[in-house]
């Protein structure tokens, strides 16, 4: 049987109560969402759908092809003008995803014959770049500058330190300023995964690198996904534009995949003409992660001190993590569950994301909600 090993990985998954289902989502739903990545409530926001409608009904359904065939409108160029200014980057270049910016960015300033130093929390879309780029991988301590200074030490010649700014299981974050000393001392270059910072960090959401003090230096480079806080669908790498030129010549996940679909660009443009507008949304979506770790913490729940808007609350294990976030949905919450094997290190764990738009009723409720239903410890 060509596919039998399938069915006895399938058993294993069943035993160790691993399987993954898909659950449809209905367009109307009264649970409360506290799983999703609509950090800044903008996915259903009326501009942002008329953006994309609009943007649809004047450019088509799809892109029609590859960037660099048909696939590039005004509306592409309008965007990465927009967010590369937003974010205070010099160029910006689309994706049709976060995972495809990821591996662009990683693979193509990180060729043969160079070093790229990895965070060992790091997204896999970060991983993945890391095993198809052509230079040699050296995975790093988390958030250990000294480990990547170490790293560095080993290697003559070109070298990048790949990080994400917010880590997406436990929602803390990188050293940023430190690794970019590290990265200085040795001539590297800093390539950071700001999905969880664009929109939440920052002055009015500007991101983790206009944070700290890091947007727009000849050396560090940003991507991040449009599918976060700008409530759209789509993946930005932001950086010099002679490394955003090299990635239109050099990356396979642009040169060779269809263009961002003009609907995701129009909404995604909307969310930051929005955001731009409304900067408190970035503090409130902040303000909440403070609120939700108060009162997790107040009822005797492991909850990580948020960085950003990812909240992760301990469960003792997988199973349990498993059935409580099950309980919490029938109690009308929806909650993230994060379990082996998407976590390396074992920990179980709810992950709550704190959108800028929850009241502090929902919060209150939430926090109920995740306190009843918590298990007996192991
Ligand atoms: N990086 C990080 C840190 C993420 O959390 C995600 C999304 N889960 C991605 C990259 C990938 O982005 P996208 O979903 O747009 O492909």
């Amino acid at each position: 049987m060509a596919f039998g090993w399938i069915e006895e990985q399938a058993r294993g998954r069943h035993r160790a109560g691993l399987v993954r289902r898909l659950s449809p989502r209905p367009a109307a739903s009264s649970l409360l969402d506290l799983a999703s990545n609509d950090y800044l409530g903008l996915a259903r926001h009326p501009e942002v759908t008329e953006g994309a409608a609009r943007a649809a009904r004047t450019w088509g359904g799809g892109a029609t092809g590859s960037r660099l065939v048909t696939g590039t409108t005004e509306l592409h160029a309008e965007l990465e003008r927009e967010l590369a200014a937003f974010c205070g980057f010099e160029a910006a270049l689309v994706f049709s995803s976060g995972y495809a910016a990821n591996l662009a960015a990683v693979t193509a300033l990180g060729p043969h014959g160079s070093l790229v130093v990895s965070d060992a929390g790091n997204h896999a879309s970060l991983i993945d770049g890391c095993r198809l780029a052509r230079g040699e991988t050296q995975v790093v301590g988390h958030a250990d500058p000294q480990a990547v200074r170490k790293a560095l030490a080993t290697h003559e010649g070109t070298a990048i330190v790949v990080s994400d700014t917010v880590f997406s299981v436990d929602g803390d974050r990188a050293p940023l300023v430190r690794l970019a000393e590290a990265c200085r001392e040795r001539g590297a270059g800093l390539v950071v995964d700001d999905a969880h910072g664009l929109g939440v960090l920052g002055d009015g959401g500007r991101g983790a690198a206009q944070a700290t003090g890091l947007a727009g230096a000849p050396d560090v480079v940003a991507t991040a996904t449009l599918s976060k806080s700008l409530g759209s669908q789509g993946g930005v790498v932001l950086g010099p534009a002679p490394v955003i030129d090299h990635l239109v010549n050099a990356a396979r996940t642009f040169i060779f995949d269809t263009g961002l679909a003009p609907a995701a660009a129009g909404a995604a443009l909307a969310a930051l003409r929005l955001l731009g507008r409304e900067p408190e949304r970035a503090a409130r979506a902040r303000e909440v992660a403070g609120e939700l770790h108060a009162r997790l913490t107040a009822s005797g729940l492991e909850a990580v001190r948020p960085d950003a808007a990812v909240v992760s609350v301990r469960a003792p294990s997988p199973e349990q993590a498993v059935r409580w976030a099950a309980d919490c949905r029938t109690a009308g919450l929806a909650v993230g569950c994060f379990r082996p094997p998407s976590v390396p290190d074992g920990i179980s764990r709810l992950r709550l994301t704190a959108r800028a738009d929850l009241s502090g009723a929902e919060i209150a409720r939430a926090v109920r909600v995740i306190g009843e239903t918590r298990p007996e410890p192991a």
